[in-house]
């Protein structure tokens, strides 16, 4: 049933796990044996609330989360997130700062604007957000300090989390990173992440939050923009995204059979290590983002000429590789390589891009 799959570099929805999709399949017309699909039992069943539950261990486990943190599981996608963040913790007399790393970054900070103060304490938008700046300057006491851990249009990544000033937290955006890596949760007082790259389908959005800071937001919100709700109802305050919840969990227990996220790390960063190798021996193509800052998940790519940009996205096709190309504001291809990205693919795009260089470059 696999045979015909071809390498998707989509930046998102991605391409998944194939024993995870397998699974799926046939949970769809029966899960655990239950004679009802996964998307077809209550939320209040027993078989549905295990699951939910077996979700929120697993991711637990496989980022060694504490006990003061919640993890839960909503709707509305990262892009609600740029909201719903400066929602809760943010009020007229209370001043954000944002990195300003990429177009998710100043969308994020386009939201804050319109509940507090923003800083904007960064930004690389001098150079078409090609690096990750070094100089960051703090206000005097920010609550929160908001990041994009990774930037899925530029291709550029914070090698480690910013340092946040005494009295903040840290709030990520880690929608196109998550879990390719081990992360310190305690240095965060937010996280949230779309799934559709790392994760598991679009439609369901990871949160891990403390739950001071959660104890922390506002109470006169509508009642589902209140990160408390989901936080305090285990994710089932209403109806949850189940099949993602479901996916989910079997995308956690696939990166813990893979070793966890130590070994994922290291099969993306081999991967990416390959790929970056093969654009700076090739005199045809060249990588956009500055070296120190590049991104083990995106990697944007140009030969400096749109048409033959074009040309090569068409040459990948006819070899069954889609998804290549990149994102308008940057323009050429971005191989996008999640965690469920195979090392066969890198392998084919590597030798596609030597095989067009020979014929055409
Ligand atoms: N943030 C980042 C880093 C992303 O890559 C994306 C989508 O590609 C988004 C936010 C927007 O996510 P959503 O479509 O789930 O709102």
């Amino acid at each position: 049933a696999t045979a015909d799959r071809i390498y998707n570099f989509s930046a998102g929805p991605a391409t998944m796990p194939v024993p995870v999709l397998q699974q799926t399949a046939e949970a769809l017309i029966d899960v655990n044996g239950t004679g009802i699909g996964i998307a077809e039992h209550s939320h209040r069943s027993k078989t549905f609330t295990a699951i939910c539950e077996g979700a929120e261990a697993a991711c637990r486990e496989l980022a060694n989360i504490p006990d003061d943190y919640h993890v839960f599981f909503v709707q509305g996608g990262a892009s609600l997130m740029f909201g719903q963040v400066p929602m809760n913790f943010l009020t007229p007399d209370k001043t954000a700062d944002y990195l300003n790393t990429g177009s998710w970054s100043k969308k994020a900070i386009k939201e804050a604007k319109l509940f507090g103060n923003v800083n904007v304490a960064c930004s690389s938008e001098d150079r078409n957000f090609c690096y990750i700046p070094k100089d960051v300057s703090y206000s005097d006491s920010p609550t929160y300090v908001h990041f994009t851990s990774n930037n899925t249009i530029f291709g550029t990544q914070f090698a480690v989390e910013p340092e946040c000033p005494d009295g903040a937290y840290l709030v990520t955006d880690a929608s196109s990173d998550i879990f390719s890596r081990p992360i310190d949760v305690t240095k965060y007082g937010l996280i949230y992440a779309g799934a559709q790259k790392n994760l598991g389908p679009a439609g369901v959005t990871l949160i891990i939050a403390r739950k001071d800071v959660v104890d922390s937001g506002s109470g006169d919100l509508t009642t589902m923009l209140q990160y408390r709700t989901q936080a305090e109802a285990g994710s089932l305050s209403n109806t949850p995204p189940t099949l993602g919840i479901y996916m989910m969990k079997l995308v956690f227990e696939w990166i813990k059979g893979q070793g966890g996220l130590a070994a994922v790390a290291e099969r993306n960063e081999a991967q990416a290590t390959k790929l970056y190798a093969a654009l700076e021996a090739s005199s045809l193509f060249s990588g956009t983002a500055d070296v120190d800052s590049r991104s083990k998940m995106n990697a944007c790519f140009v030969t400096g000429d749109a048409d033959k940009d074009a040309e090569f996205v068409a040459f990948c096709k006819q070899r069954g590789m889609d998804g290549l190309k990149g994102h308008r504001s940057v323009g050429g291809m971005r191989a996008s390589i999640y965690n469920a990205f195979p090392d066969e693919g890198i392998d084919a795009l590597i030798e596609a891009m030597k095989d067009f260089e020979a014929e055409k470059g």
